[in-house]
């Protein structure tokens, strides 16, 4: 079996003298992936001191000497491309056609999309009689998940490093082979020692205690609300800064003049092309009562059309396995819930023979804003279709939940623009609107505090002084 056993610290590899392990399963063939150290104590402390040190010179470095190392770190994604996207489907299982051009090719364009707004950003400003200079916070402790587990650390990583922080990046125990190979392609960018450093291991002991670290002055994560709820208690010790990108559970309102076919690809696409295990899917489709026999049917064409369910590695495949057995489980669990809940079934997702986590795309209609599954995250291939009688109606349940991450209404332009103004969330899609890398991204409610990506991500680790003349 493989072993993962080495971590990136002060700009070097080192073998850990770990002694738990994490095994990994190949979520497609059930094939063993291999097993992950979990780093030691003394090897986190050490990962959080070298960043610490590396710290003062690193903020002090001029910007423009910073983002050429991030244009390396780019260029290096991007001549490695392939062996990272086949590291990505064989942890995560997500179809090789979308983790070549949104998983691996997003973290590309994302990064240059933050390089190029830069000229826009001022670290000094002057102020009648004071100068306001922004600066890195220190040592930041990025958590990432698995869902996106390049994306997820390149979110992180480009605006911490371009304020002038270091990191200890602890990626999820699920994904370590791909932040392995994301730190090799940083340690060919020959970055200052100790300005980078990865450390594997589980969540519980392992990204517990790097954001308890007394030297890390920030606490990066992406993942779950429970644990972005629990990370304010390493947090409220030291006084850090807390930067949380959550859970969703966003709802794409069909306005009654919209087009009904977009709406359902909208909704379609987020729910297939990472098994619907993103975090800003639009899993509720808000739909006008009289609308409601025509978007079902488009919704079963569109399924039984598109949704080609099967091997990753085909590039035709839409739809792979969910990530985990836990992952797997959780999900047909909401199933039950919904069925129970007396949803309507539109199509099912019978788990199919043999091996691998696949469910196939799921649709309920009939769902009622208190079901358990208009509420929570279910995290897979799951839509919940609701039949709303006035608009103002779709409003009160697209903000009916604790989250606020994303959202999308579909209808005449100006119309349209009114409802988003009044969604409560941190991303309103209009119509057929694409992703802007430079646009902020970001959750309302629990779905997170802070906001990544361009100039607002950079923003947001940024320390701020005030010298007074
Ligand atoms: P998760 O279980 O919360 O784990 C996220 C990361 O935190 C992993 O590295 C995990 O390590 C670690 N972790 C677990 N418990 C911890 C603890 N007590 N202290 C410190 N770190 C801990 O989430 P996930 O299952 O990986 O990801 C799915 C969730 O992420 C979904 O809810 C999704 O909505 C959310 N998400 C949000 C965004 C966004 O931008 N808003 C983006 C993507 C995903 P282990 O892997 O070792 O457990």
């Amino acid at each position: 079996m493989k072993q993962y056993d080495q971590l990136y610290i002060n700009g070097t590899w080192q073998s850990s003298a770990g002694t738990q392990w994490v095994e990994g399963t190949n979520p497609t063939t059930w094939a063993p992936l291999g097993k992950m150290v979990c780093a030691t104590p003394e090897e986190i402390d050490e990962a959080v001191r070298a960043a610490h040190k590396a710290f003062p010179e690193w903020n002090a470095r001029p910007l423009e000497e910073r983002a050429a190392f991030l244009e390396a770190i780019a260029d290096g994604i991007e001549q490695h491309q392939e062996e990272l996207a086949q590291f990505i489907v064989e942890e995560l299982g997500a179809p090789i056609t979308f983790v070549r051009d949104v998983q691996v090719g997003g973290s590309v364009r994302e990064i240059r999309a933050t390089l190029e707004e830069l000229p826009r950003f001022f670290f000094q400003e002057e102020l009648e009689n004071v100068t306001v200079l922004k600066e890195g916070f220190g040592v930041v402790a990025c958590i990432t998940p698995w869902n996106y587990p390049l994306n997820q650390i390149q979110r992180k990583m480009t605006p911490a490093l371009l304020a002038g922080n270091t990191v200890v990046v602890k990626p999820s125990s699920l994904t370590p082979r791909t932040a392995l190979a994301l730190t090799q392609i940083i340690h060919e960018a020959k970055l200052p020692e100790g300005v980078f450093n990865l450390i594997l291991g589980s969540g519980g002991e392992t990204g517990k205690a790097l954001a308890a670290h007394p030297k890390v002055r920030l606490i990066s994560f992406t993942g779950s609300t429970k644990v972005g709820q629990s990370l304010y208690e390493e947090a409220a010790l030291g006084i850090k800064k807390l930067i949380l990108e959550l859970g969703g559970k966003s709802a794409l309102i069909l306005l009654t003049e919209g087009d009904e076919s977009l709406a359902v690809s909208r909704c379609m696409e987020t729910i297939l092309n990472n098994s619907g295990q993103s975090c800003s899917a639009l899993t509720r489709l808000l739909v006008p009562r009289e609308k409601l026999g025509a978007v079902e049917a488009l919704l079963l064409d569109y399924a039984k059309r598109v949704g080609v369910m099967g091997d990753p590695l085909d590039p035709s495949t839409k739809l792979g396995p969910l990530v985990s057995k836990d992952q797997y489980e959780r999900v047909l669990d909401y199933i039950e819930k919904g069925k129970a809940e007396g949803a309507r079934v539109l199509t099912l997702g019978a788990p199919r023979e043999g091996a691998g986590y696949f469910i196939p795309p799921t649709i309920f209609t009939d769902v009622t804003p208190q079901m358990t599954i208009a509420q929570e995250e279910i995290f897979g291939p799951v839509l919940c279709v609701m039949a709303y009688d006035t608009v103002e109606e779709a409003i009160e349940w697209a903000n009916d939940t604790t989250y606020g991450l994303s959202g999308a209404v579909v209808g005449p332009e100006e119309e349209a623009f009114k409802v988003a103004q009044r969604l409560r969330t941190g991303n309103v899609y209009l119509n057929a609107g694409k992703a802007n890398p430079k646009a902020p991204f970001g959750g309302y409610h629990q779905s997170g505090l802070g906001r990544e990506m361009g100039l607002y991500g950079l923003e947001d680790y940024l320390e701020v002084k005030a010298i007074l003349k």
